[in-house]
């Protein structure tokens, strides 16, 4: 069960000034009160939807909205308005997702940098990510010769591209002792393109 929808806290302007009143013509009479509405999520704020205000005259009693407000009580709504500030807890779950958004970036960033280092630079005991026929599967860098990589295939296979961390996890080790060559030159169109005769290279990790 998710509990979401909106709630809302009434603001007081931080000078508590007092305006004048055009009904009852009573000088200092009217302030303004403001309610902020923001979006939650089991009560944690998200994002402000709206805020809102009245104007009270304590002489007259007369409460209006801004629409109803005179042109020059709406100056002076204005300006209650602007000392009257949302708390900046309204904007959390904004903050939250800038975050994530910022973190996923800078890992992709990362990782895209790092590859093209181990391409440039390839090391024994680098694993490549391997598609190849519509399954997936590692290859491990044993030796590096000049401009020829000579890998270790994993023993198995994966069905699916997200199961390959497992290979990676609980079979480490099991690597094949037959080795399978690949110049850099075929190593950089395996990384570029899908329809590569000696399959994908999808990522590249190193430890
Ligand atoms: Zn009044």
């Amino acid at each position: 069960m998710i509990i979401f929808g909106t709630r809302a806290r009434t603001l007081v302007p931080k000078e508590n000034k007092s305006y004048d009143c055009d009904y009852c013509q009573t000088k200092g009479s009217v302030t303004f009160a403001f309610i902020a509405r923001y979006f939650h999520i089991f009560w944690i704020p998200v994002f402000p939807i709206s805020k809102k205000g009245i104007s009270q005259c304590s002489h007259c009693k007369q409460v209006l909205y801004e629409k109803e407000m005179s042109p020059r009580m709406k100056q002076d709504y204005a300006n209650a308005s602007a000392s009257a500030k949302r708390p900046i807890t309204h904007y959390f779950g904004l903050f939250i997702i800038g975050l994530i958004f910022c973190t996923v970036i800078y890992g992709i960033t990362t990782n895209s940098i790092n590859e093209s280092k181990y391409l440039a630079e390839p090391k024994v005991n680098d694993v490549y990510e391997i598609e190849k026929n519509g399954s997936y599967t590692l290859y491990k860098i044993s030796e590096v010769k000049g401009d020829t990589l000579i890998f270790k295939p994993h023993n198995m296979v994966a069905e699916k591209y997200t199961k390959l961390s497992e290979l990676q996890k609980k079979h480490k080790n099991d690597y094949s002792e037959e080795t399978i060559k690949f110049t850099k030159s075929q190593i950089n169109s395996m990384k570029e393109s899908s329809k590569s005769d000696f399959g994908k290279i999808y990522s590249i990790k190193r430890e």
